[in-house]
């Protein structure tokens, strides 16, 4: 049985399968938020949805380590470096 906090129905239960193919039921907090490109508007990849993990973690955990990773998608920095070298 898993720890007594868990057994509330206050976190979410997702059922996630794992890099050995098995499926297990992993246990999110309810309310969590997605960050999304400043250009777009896309949900961003790479980017943590737990705030305790945003607050807490490392800096490479919080977002990819890429320029702008965390605050534009790759299409739009892709299209930006375009647009900036040809216009150089
Ligand atoms: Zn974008």
């Amino acid at each position: 049985m898993v720890r007594p906090a868990l057994r509330s129905r206050s976190p979410r239960r997702v059922a996630k399968r794992t890099p050995s193919g098995k499926s297990k039921v992993f246990y999110e907090k309810r309310g969590s938020y997605v960050a999304n490109c400043s250009v777009c508007g896309k949900p961003l990849g790479g980017v943590p949805k737990d705030l305790k993990e945003v607050r807490r973690g490392s800096k490479s955990r919080k977002r990819p380590e890429r320029p702008y990773a965390g605050t534009i998608c790759p299409t739009c920095l892709a299209l930006a470096y375009k647009i900036a070298i040809r216009s150089a």
